[in-house]
Order: structure tokens, then sequence, then C-alpha cells
């Protein structure tokens, strides 16, 4: 099941920047949203490959960050295979790395493994790497179709994820090294 998430403060962390990038995973953290509003993750008649709930909750961080003088504009992944960050293609990794040389910082909702693929991406870029969200469990959950064709989660529980994992300075291992 997703990793759920709480929200970050991010609006304290653009102090002083004046532009960007929001990039979103739009698996967990959207399935997070929509278990959070109490709403369906997927209406595919109504908004097909795109989860409303998140779409809102994006908009209301942009709305936000403007109101502090921030413009933002969203890195989006439109196509299923991009949904997850932490599975990105290097052609996607380069295009975010040629976006984000536009902006003063990229703003990363999703895990740890989501902000390793942007801060990869940007490395050689002036970007700040900000962190929208941190991981607050595993979901346990139930998957539910309904009519028309939604998709929803219900009887939610938040698993907290194991010692080691959440012990400080574990090392990102490479598998090839
Ligand atoms: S990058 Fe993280 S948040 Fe996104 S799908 Fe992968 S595990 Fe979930």
């Amino acid at each position: 099941m997703p990793i759920h998430f709480n929200d970050l403060d991010v609006v304290s962390e653009v102090e002083g920047l004046s532009s960007a990038l929001i990039v979103p995973c739009n698996m967990c953290p959207a399935v997070t949203v929509a278990v959070r509003d109490e709403k369906p993750f997927m209406q595919f008649f109504r908004s097909f490959l795109k989860s409303v709930p998140f779409e809102k909750h994006i908009a209301a961080l942009q709305s936000r960050l403007r109101e502090k003088g921030v413009n933002t504009s969203v890195f989006r992944s439109n196509l299923y295979h991009q949904w997850f960050l932490c599975m990105w293609t290097l052609g996607r990794r380069k295009k975010l790395r040629k976006y984000a040389m536009q902006y003063e910082a990229v703003v990363v909702l999703g895990c740890d493994s989501a902000t390793e693929t942007v801060r990869d991406a940007v490395k050689s870029t002036d970007c700040k790497v900000i962190e929208g969200m941190e991981v607050a469990g595993i979901m346990n959950a139930q998957l539910k179709f309904h009519l028309p064709c939604n998709v929803s989660f219900d009887d939610c529980k938040i698993v907290p994820i194991s010692r080691q994992k959440k012990q400080e300075g574990v090392p990102i291992v490479d598998s090839n090294s």
C-alpha cells in the first residue's frame, strides 16, 4: 500500500524566493490527500488519470505561495508510467533538470525517494530542493471500486515504518556498487 504523509511548511522554506517549480509524485501523495479529504482517489469519468483532491491540494499550495510573492508552476506527469518519481526514466530526469533551471527552487511532493530523484536531477543547478511532505507511515486500507468508475480507499490505518528506516543517518545504498 502507499506511503502516507504529513504536510510540511513549504511557505517558510520559500521565504525570500520569487519562483518555484512544484514536482508532485502522483501516487502515494495523491492517495494521502484523497484519504485525508475522504474523497475518491480517482473518478475516471470526471477527471481521467488525475486525482481531483490532489489537484485541489496543489492549487491551494500554489495560491499560498503566490500570496507570499512566489510564482509557481507544476511539473506535470500525466502519463501513468511517469506517476512514480521513484522510478523515473533518465529522459524524465533530464527534462526536469531543464525545467528546474528556470526556477529558484523545486518543491517535492513525495517521499524521500522522490526527493532523491529530484535532488539528483537538479544537482548541477542552483535550485534549492524543498520537501513539501514528510512520511508518516505506510497505509493499510481496503481498495474499493464503485460506480460510475471511482476508486477509493476505505478503513485506512497508518502503520509505522520499521525502526531501522527511522534511524537517522542510514545511507542510500547503491545496488550497483
Ligand atoms: S516516489 Fe515515493 S511517494 Fe512516489 S510512488 Fe514512489 S514510493 Fe510512493
